[in-house]
């Protein structure tokens, strides 16, 4: 489903990713370790098509088709969704509009039939329930004043509804506690589906106890260094990066 082959990016004339290859298909789920600073949110953003990140080389292929000539809007439209690291406030506009635009700019899409104000409130009103979030949430400001918790249930709660093809979850370094991991965990899991694929970018082994991965990589130094099954986080967790500064050519 995903290809991408050779990636070199530059942020502010610093090349940050450097060669970077990885193949994910549908259906499965791999996450992304890997010691700060390596490039992880650049990698995440650059998929997102986000400004600023300059592709120097290679190329990035979403069923087939060539991901980075599209601009962004269109490839959330394609089915790429990316779940920020630090989500955005935005005061006076509320999370029951912001959702409603977004869910029929991809029905519209898709060739699917855009939902009027009662179809949409069922629909977000069945997924809040799974994610146990209250109604009054949807009257407030997008992210405003939203505690951790808060703030991963509703990118859980946009994931569902954005039924994405390719979902990218950037998880903040620091803060997230369990009760947070588990409701991201649990996003994951109830979306799982054979047409779909997820990248989950974590610095937490514990994460992944919840979500259990297909693969798990190591990007360092702006290009994946490992790869393995689920056993390479516990392994990680056990030995952190150290053995990188060996050169990753050496340790690998
Ligand atoms: P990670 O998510 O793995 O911690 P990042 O992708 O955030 O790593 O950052 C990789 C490198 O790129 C770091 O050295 C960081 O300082 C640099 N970097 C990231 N974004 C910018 C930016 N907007 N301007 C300048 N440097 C940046
Ligand atoms: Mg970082
Ligand atoms: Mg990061």
């Amino acid at each position: 489903m995903l290809k991408i082959e050779n990636l070199h990016v530059r942020v502010e004339d610093k090349e940050i990713l450097r060669g970077l290859d990885l193949e994910v298909k549908a259906g499965e789920v791999h996450a992304i370790m890997g010691p700060n600073g390596a490039g992880k949110s650049t990698l995440s953003h650059v998929l997102a098509g986000r400004e600023g990140y300059e592709v120097t080389a290679g190329r990035v292929e979403l069923d087939g088709r060539d991901l980075l000539a599209l601009p962004p809007e269109e490839r959330a439209r394609e089915g790429v969704f990316l779940a920020f690291q630090y989500p955005v406030e935005i005061p006076g506009v509320s999370n029951v509009f912001l959702l409603k635009a977004a869910v029929n700019a991809v029905r519209k899409h898709r060739g699917l039939p855009e939902l009027d104000a009662m179809d949409f409130l069922s629909a977000v009103k069945a997924q809040m329930a799974a994610l146990k979030m209250k109604e009054d949430f949807l009257y407030r400001s997008v992210n405003e004043g939203f505690s951790g918790g808060e703030k991963k249930r509703n990118e859980m709660l946009q994931m569902a509804l954005l039924e994405p093809r390719l979902a990218i979850l950037d998880e903040t370094d620091s803060g997230l506690d369990i009760d947070a991991l588990k409701i991201v965990a649990d996003g994951v899991n109830r979306l799982r589906s054979p047409e779909r694929a997820f990248i989950v970018i974590t610095h937490y082994q514990r994460l992944l106890d919840y979500i259990h991965p297909d693969r798990v990589h190591v990007l360092a130094e702006g290009r994946i260094v490992r790869s393995g099954g689920p056993e390479l986080a516990h392994e990680l967790e056990a030995s952190g990066y150290g053995w990188l500064e060996k050169g990753p050519e050496e340790a690998a």
